[in-house]
């Protein structure tokens, strides 16, 4: 049931290339082998990584019963991710630490500019897990944003990581 999707992907995929088909022969048939070629092994590939996926083993809950029972009970409060201040119901950022904590925060329009922001934020002030695909995505995003002014941003977000790092390295003279 679960690849059923992702055959529809693969047929439309396949309509899209075959639409103009007697064009790309007509142009360069040899360039024609290589896409199929590349088409087929993308297919297979495709069809190891969801045959993969369904056989590995759903993980078991992280938390027993007792904490589930606990969790869905009336009096149970919703809690910042950040700062673990009590969150209203229906609210969309947390009033402590501003840290976007509404369901749909990245998905509405204009409450996700200050979603866009608080990313931005973190990026400049709060710790932040480093790795490139982090760093990249950063300066790509500020850069397009930003425009002109992404350097500025960097200037901030390179800082940032060097305090980071620097905290780490010296967790005992750093606090706060
Ligand atoms: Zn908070």
């Amino acid at each position: 049931m679960a690849r059923f999707p992702v055959l529809l992907v693969l047929l439309c995929c396949s309509r899209l290339w075959t639409a103009n088909i007697e064009q790309r022969m007509t142009r360069d048939p040899e360039r024609l082998v290589g896409e199929v070629g590349l088409a087929v092994l993308a297919f297979f590939f495709l069809w190891r990584v969801f045959v993969r996926a369904g056989q590995i083993p759903a993980s078991p809950d992280p938390w027993d019963k007792e904490i589930e029972k606990t969790l869905h009970e009336p009096e149970a409060v919703e809690v910042c991710h950040r700062c673990f201040d009590p969150v209203t119901p229906g609210s969309w950022f947390c009033k402590q630490c501003g840290c976007a904590v509404g369901p749909y925060n990245n998905l509405m329009p204009y409450i996700n500019v200050f979603s866009e922001g608080e990313v931005f934020r973190n990026g400049a002030n709060n710790k932040l897990r480093q790795n490139a695909l982090i760093i990249a995505g950063y300066l790509l995003v500020s850069l397009q944003l930003c425009n002109v002014f992404a350097p500025i941003y960097w200037i901030l977000f390179f800082r940032n990581l060097k305090r980071q790092k620097e905290s780490v390295e010296q967790p005992e003279t750093h606090h706060g």
